[in-house]
């Protein structure tokens, strides 16, 4: 396997996906590229009935930049576009290896609405979750969890006016095993994956732990980089970010 990827190294030498300039194949972004991303310095916000959630990184600038173009490519799946998937699944597992518990059961994305699918032609927390449980080695159930409702926009709510939002917007087939990871891709007051969750634990499931690329946090809640990180490479768990 060494050998293969050192002749694949030659032919197609590993770039950043930010700059371009050569990294290891074990790394997406450059040092000078990762150290843009404004980590995130405190928990997330983990409403009940969520045990924990964790996230990499703030959703602002760049981590804004890198989860817009990976949600939403110029036209669907033919589009996708690689650079912003590639960060988008390294920051996923960054926040995976910092996730509290024992380590999930299943793993299971938060589900867009049949209209947003079509609309937007891929599923964006349904890569993250694969992405996850390919690594933790364990089932990811997309249909674990149904939209049973198209949900209006949350931006400019409350945190109450979330939740009543969001009530009743997801159905979670049983049976399903004790312990589930949610994966989003930004989390903002947890009001999505608190009723994910609240769906989840109805359907047989005794502890959900939310596991997201960004958090929308408070200015004073985050750092342009964290001196915490020492490598790139999202296999090794050096892009931990402690949540519990
Ligand atoms: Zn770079």
């Amino acid at each position: 396997m060494r050998a293969w990827h050192s002749m694949l190294d030659l032919v197609l030498p590993p770039v950043c996906a930010g700059c371009g300039d050569p990294v290891s194949r074990e790394t997406v972004l450059c040092p000078a590229c990762d150290a843009r991303l404004p980590r995130l310095e405190i928990d997330c916000a983990a409403p009940a009935p969520l045990a924990g959630c964790t996230a990499a990184v703030a959703y602002r600038g760049v981590a804004e930049e890198w989860v817009r173009r990976f949600k939403h490519p110029a036209a669907g799946i033919a589009a996708l576009d690689v650079c912003a998937l590639a960060v988008a699944r390294a920051l996923i597992l960054e926040a995976a290896a910092g996730a509290p518990g024992r380590g999930p059961d299943l793993v299971v994305p938060v589900p867009p609405h049949r209209r947003s699918l079509y609309a937007r032609g891929f599923h964006a927390a349904g890569l993250l979750a694969r992405t996850v449980a390919r690594a933790r080695r364990v089932p990811c159930r997309p249909r674990a969890l149904v939209a049973r409702r198209e949900t209006p926009s949350q931006t400019g709510l409350h945190r109450a006016d979330r939740r009543r939002n969001i009530r009743g917007a997801f159905a979670a087939h049983s049976p399903l095993p004790p312990r589930i990871w949610v994966v989003d891709d930004v989390i903002t007051t947890g009001s999505t994956l608190a009723e994910a969750a609240h769906q989840l634990h109805r359907a047989g499931a005794r502890e959900v732990i939310g596991v997201c690329v960004a958090a929308t946090p408070a200015p004073r809640d985050c750092a342009a980089s964290s001196p915490r990180r020492s490598a790139q490479s999202p296999d090794t768990g050096a892009w931990r970010q402690r949540v519990s």
